[in-house]
Parts: C-alpha cells; sequence; structure tokens
C-alpha cells in the first residue's frame, strides 16, 4: 500500500455516483481523502508531507473496474478449442492443464494482470485448477486479486484451506475464498466440505452454475429435478457469500433463490458468446433484486481481458435479447462492472470514488480522439472508450501502470517466461 499523496486533477471525474466536469481526487496512501468539484478541494493537513500532483490532461477519471470472474492463468491457453462448444472445448482444456506446473500458472497469471492493468482493471475474482500461483502474481502486482481453487476433489479443499491461511488479506489486497468447480465436475461431498470449510474460515465461496442448457437438464437428471440453483441452495452454499459464474439458464423459481441469498452472479456476456451458452437474463435477474456483476472469464473463452469490450457487449447483449434499449443502462454496467462486482469479491469500500473508499481508480487519456467531442462521460466509458485508452491504474493509492509502463513488474522477464511455457507446451 502507498504512502504517498496524490492530488488528481485537470479530469472529468465519474466517481460511480456523480459527475465533476472538473473534478479531483486527494489521495492519502490507500484511501480517498476527497473526490468531487476541484473548486471545493479544501487544503488538507500535510504532516510534513508532499503532494504528488498528477495532471488528467482532460481525461476521465473512474473508479477501476472488477472482473467478477475470471481464470487469469488461462492466457496459456488462449486460442484453444476455437469453435467448439462448452463440453468438448472442455476436455481440450483439461489436457492441456494437467500438464501446468504451479509456476506456470504464475507467469500465465502475471501475464494476465499486465493485460488487466493495462486495461483499467485494479480488482479480480479468479477460480483455478491450483491458485497458488495466481496469489504469487497478485501479490507481486500489487493488484487487488480473490482467487480460490475450483475444487473437483477433497484435496483441492485442503489447498484452498492452506492458501487462505496463507494470502488472505494479505497487503489489504487479496482475499481467499473456496472455489468449487461446479455441479457436474464437483460431487456432492466436495461441495459440502468446501462449504462447511469456508464458513468455519468465515469467507466466501466461488462456482460455476448453469452455465449451459444441458448442464442443466443433466443436473435435473442426476438430482431429482433440481436445477444447479436450487442443488447449490439446497447444500447451504448460498448462505455463504457467493459469487455464480455465468447463470445463464435460470427461471423464475432460481431467480428467486438467488435474490434472497447472499449471492453475485458473475455476467460474462463474451464468454457466453463464443461458446454459444446463451443470453443470460440480466435485466430480469436485476428487477427481481439480484446482485449482477461482469467478468472476462478466462481468455481462453472470451479471448481479451478488456473489461471496456465487457461492460459493452453486456448493455449491446441486453438491448439483443430484450428488444429493450433501456433494459441496462451504461450507468449500470458500469455499477455492475466496478463496485457489485468488488463486493462480491469481498471488498466492501472499493468502487466508488468517495472519501473513505480505496483509492482503486483510473485515468482515460484525454487525447483520446472521442474525448474532443466528449457529450456523456458515461455512456462515452460503455460504448467508446477501450482498455487501449487507459492512461494510468492506480490500486490502493499505487500507481501501478501509467503511460504504458508498470512500476511492479518485470515485463520483459513476463513475457520471455511465457514463451518459455508456450514453447515448452507446443
Ligand atoms: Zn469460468
Amino acid at each position: 500500500m502507498s504512502e504517498t499523496m496524490y492530488l488528481i486533477k485537470n479530469v472529468k471525474l465519474y466517481t460511480g455516483e456523480s459527475i465533476y466536469p472538473d473534478g479531483a481526487v486527494l489521495t492519502d496512501g490507500p484511501s480517498i481523502l476527497y473526490a468531487g468539484d476541484v473548486a471545493k478541494l479544501t487544503a488538507p493537513p500535510l504532516k510534513g508531507r508532499k503532494i504528488e500532483v498528477i495532471d488528467g490532461r482532460g481525461g476521465i477519471c473512474m473508479p477501476g473496474l472488477c472482473s467478477a470472474h475470471s481464470h487469469v492463468a488461462m492466457t496459456i491457453l488462449r486460442g484453444v478449442g476455437g469453435g467448439l462448444p462448452l463440453s468438448e472445448w472442455l476436455q481440450r482444456i483439461f489436457a492441456i492443464e494437467a500438464l501446468l506446473t504451479d509456476d506456470d500458472i504464475c507467469t500465465g497469471a502475471t501475464l494476465a494482470i499486465m493485460e488487466y492493468l493495462r486495461c483499467g482493471v485494479t480488482c479480480f475474482a479468479d477460480m483455478y485448477i491450483r491458485a497458488d500461483g495466481v496469489l504469487r502474481a497478485a501479490c507481486e502486482a500489487k493488484i487487488r486479486a480473490n482467487a480460490c481453487v475450483g475444487a473437483t476433489s477433497v484435496s483441492d479443499v485442503a489447498e484452498n484451506e492452506a492458501l487462505f491461511h496463507e494470502f488472505d488479506g494479505e497487503g489489504g489486497l487479496l482475499r481467499v475464498y473456496l472455489g468449487i468447480h461446479s455441479e457436474y465436475a464437483t460431487d456432492k461431498s466436495v461441495a459440502t466440505l468446501a462449504a462447511e470449510t469456508a464458513l468455519k474460515l468465515g469467507t466466501g465461496m466461488h462456482v460455476h452454475v448453469s452455465e449451459t442448457s444441458e448442464e442443466v437438464d443433466a443436473c435435473r437428471r442426476r438430482h431429482g429435478g433440481k436445477s444447479p440453483v436450487t442443488y447449490l441452495c439446497d447444500l447451504g452454499i448460498f448462505d455463504i457469500p457467493t459469487i455464480a459464474a455465468h447463470c445463464v439458464h435460470v427461471d423464475e423459481g432460481d431467480m428467486e433463490t438467488l435474490a434472497s441469498h447472499n449471492v453475485t452472479v458473475a455476467h460474462c456476456p463474451a464468454s457466453n458468446m463464443k461458446l454459444s451458452s446463451g443470453a443470460a437474463l440480466v435485466a430480469e435477474m436485476q428487477e427481481r433484486g439480484v446482485k449482477v456483476a461482469i467478468g472476462t472469464d478466462g481468455p481462453a473463452s472470451n479471448n481479451t481481458l478488456d473489461m471496456f469490450r465487457e461492460m459493452r457487449l453486456a448493455a449491446l447483449l441486453s438491448s439483443l435479447s430484450t428488444k429493450n434499449p433501456a433494459s441496462l443502462s451504461a450507468a449500470d454496467a458500469i455499477t455492475m462492472a466496478t463496485v457489485v462486482g468488488a463486493q462480491g469479491a469481498g471488498f466492501s469500500d472499493v468502487g466508488i470514488l468517495r472519501a473513505g473508499y480505496t483509492a482503486d481508480l483510473i485515468i482515460i487519456n484525454g487525447e483520446a480522439p472521442f474525448m474532443a467531442t466528449e457529450r456523456d462521460v458515461v455512456e462515452d466509458i460503455v460504448y467508446v472508450a477501450a482498455g487501449g485508452d487507459v492512461q494510468m491504474t492506480m490500486v490502493g493509492g499505487q500507481i501501478l501502470y501509467l503511460n504504458g509502463k508498470y512500476t511492479t513488474i518485470d515485463t520483459e522477464r513476463a513475457i520471455y517466461e511465457a514463451r518459455a511455457v508456450m514453447s515448452r507446451l507446443s
């Protein structure tokens, strides 16, 4: 966490709640002291410290983005199984994943974190076959992250518990949830053990839920007509704070269950479209009170890690599937991609630029051509801006990415190591 005080000025500020055409943000260490109109900023107590000024050059300052569901190490598997449906795609993926070492996973995760930071992502929630490498990569990069093992066995749960003790709370940046891959890949005894372990540790859960119609049909056959949502709820999973990834095929009863329990749905529009899984009923879930965040999913089924594209796709897919262009507003898409995801990942003071909240924020380049005709900040963030327009990414009051340069990642080494893994696997 940073001890520096930064004053960001000369920006259009979107706090997640309000717009300030001439805004300013003042940070003190990891926290925000002030976010609002520059004219109302008063001199803070300096206690002998200097303030470093960041000139936003007319750009947009906004909360950092949070990907609520990912498998970051899968940068190494990008391009595998293009054109295959989920079940066949997974078989290809599982065969390669069996060859990955913990260091390979760390290498893949570091590469993904580089992409996330340059696209303005300050927080991600991850599930993978093993999570040690993901947590080590996040720890070194100083990005905010939540990780778990997508357990399919008792030993996976034990590994997840050990990781909780090693990493949860580290630097105020890391959370470790318990993970179960899914109803179809995790048997009842393992799922129950994971839930009991999460309860004991006072942490959350992360699970894939109702991604395809085939998954739901097979679950109903296996479990006396229960949908994956009902099955997991009956196991007590949803009494624990849970990230439920996808939830594409849910009925009214499922939505009621999701809304009345401590669940954050991670909507992954690009992955759902690429694998032909379907269009999640986001507007309908939200109307019924379900919390819905946005995730990139893994880079092997997206294939980018650009949350700007993901917000845009979420809004466009909702408009297309409901035939209502107002079904998911640009402001809603940003809320989903920031504060809802961060809270689902266990970070309660992240995702809004407000005094007392954590200084996780980004600046979109004021020299991007669209900024010359900028009329509606919120619409432009969702429908025009892209990851490549991000100029600065700050997490916990520390600048991690500025004008193409990373402050915590040795990029040459990261790329060299990723190439070495690729050549070994080929
Ligand atoms: Zn996934």
